[in-house]
């Protein structure tokens, strides 16, 4: 999911309220990851509308999602007390750290087996190690259709690997190019697997599915299965889930906030290095960021972009999101009627076959600095994020087991076919 802080002043603004306040910032320590730290976090819920929305996540909290109307998330006492103050009333539904404690002893609490795996039960998830053992088996197996790159560096180093899949795979040809990336936010696992599921379905599918062979004989696809694999890694070490979002470097850059189109513009993300939504000190301030972005700019070629659509994987909600983030307004700068409804119409063709729930980013609460701002905003590239299952869940929508992972990958098959085949 994505979250958001706006300074008070905004927040008043958005609440109709007439009392002004200066902005507030997290208490050094918080949401930093350091539990031992950290003030208890609990979760809340509270019946909002969109301005109220708005509002609820411009105080820096993390926004779990939203059930029936109420919006979800988790605030520390201080952001509690801000929004009381500021009028809004939400419930104490749990707290977190209890809940975390729950899940990572679901399975007995059990250690995990070996160092950097996945909490006991879930080793069926993706390692970054095991990401890219399979990126390499897969290039081995089928070495006319698949071949793996790094597009550079992790803030902690590690290779941010992709994966090219397409016939003569080792050859740049004149074909319209897909990309895939997932694991931007550091927690949100499931997408990993999303990524894994394209690179093994069209590699090893090539042979005894037509539409397969069709599909890679005619375009060049691009997978980043982790974004962040420093967060991603992070989150799991010593086989305990950590709510962990952003990336490593200090306290975290939200890297769907650091994208340098429209970056910071329009309160939909946080200055405040603690906040969850921290959009870094400029755009593509952060190394996963820029390589991403770095990797799209080297696709332009005399001047035309080859890559015509992309989808980046998020979790959860089960929602299809195109832009803008950083506006309401669906006609805008970069955004022609024609434009907007060629998203509108392949959003909800997608929509259609997984049954998520398609519309505008903007319609949950504004964002800026986003990657779909970005690939359409300055590559015009048909650009999609996806909010995978759950629908809805708490702490729990981040983790669920991996007994899920074929099911829900799998049902996003034939979106991503329809993705592919728009990608001209
Ligand atoms: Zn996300």
């Amino acid at each position: 999911m994505f979250t958001k802080r706006r300074t008070w002043t905004g927040l008043v603004a958005a609440v109709g309220l007439a009392v002004l306040a200066t902005a507030t910032s997290v208490p050094a320590g918080a949401q930093t990851g350091d539990q031992a730290a950290a003030p208890a976090r609990g979760i809340y819920s509270v019946q909002a509308d969109k301005a109220q929305r708005n509002a609820i996540e411009a105080g820096g909290v993390d926004v779990l999602g939203q059930r029936g109307g109420a919006t979800e998330f988790v605030a520390t006492p201080q952001q509690l007390d801000e929004l009381r103050a500021a009028g809004i009333a939400p419930t104490q539904i749990g707290d977190l750290d209890k809940q975390l404690a729950e899940r990572n002893s679901r399975n007995g609490g059990k250690a995990a087996a070996k160092a950097d795996e996945f909490p006991a039960g879930d080793e069926a998830y993706h390692t970054y190690d095991e990401v890219n053992a399979e990126l390499e088996k897969a290039a081995t197996d089928h070495p006319d259709l698949a071949a793996v790159s790094s597009i550079g560096k992790s803030v902690e180093g590690r290779d941010l690997n992709m994966i090219k899949i397409s016939d003569n795979a080792g050859t740049d040809e004149d074909e319209p190019e897909v990309l895939f990336n997932c694991n931007q936010h550091a927690r949100e696992h499931l997408t990993t697997e999303m990524c894994m599921r394209v690179v093994s379905r069209l590699t090893d599918g090539y042979e005894t599915d037509a539409k397969v062979k069709e599909m890679v004989d005619g375009k060049e696809i691009w997978v980043v299965p982790m974004v962040n694999p420093d967060g991603a890694m992070y989150d799991i070490e010593g086989g305990e889930y950590k709510m962990w979002r952003k990336n490593r470097d200090g306290e975290g850059t939200d890297l769907n906030r650091n994208w340098d189109y429209k970056w910071g513009c329009c309160d939909g993300s946080d200055t405040d290095p603690g906040g969850e939504t921290y959009r870094g000190t400029a755009g593509f301030s952060a190394p996963e960021t820029k390589a991403l972005s770095d990797f799209v700019l080297s696709r332009n070629v005399n001047g035309a972009q080859q890559i015509k659509a992309h989808i980046d994987f998020h979790t959860y909600s089960e929602l299809v999101l195109w832009p803008f983030g950083h506006t309401d307004e669906t006609v805008t700068e970069d955004m022609t009627q024609e434009e907007y409804d060629r998203f509108e119409t392949i959003g909800k063709e997608m929509a259609g076959t997984n049954d998520y729930t398609p519309m505008q980013s903007s319609g949950l609460y504004i964002t800026d600095g986003d990657s779909n701002g970005w690939m359409w905003g300055s590559q015009k590239i048909l650009s999609y994020t996806f909010e995978m299952y759950p629908g809805q869940g708490g702490v729990d929508g981040f983790y669920p087991p991996a007994s899920v992972i074929e099911e829900q990958t799998s049902r996003n098959d034939a979106a991503v076919d329809i993705l592919i085949q728009n990608a001209a």
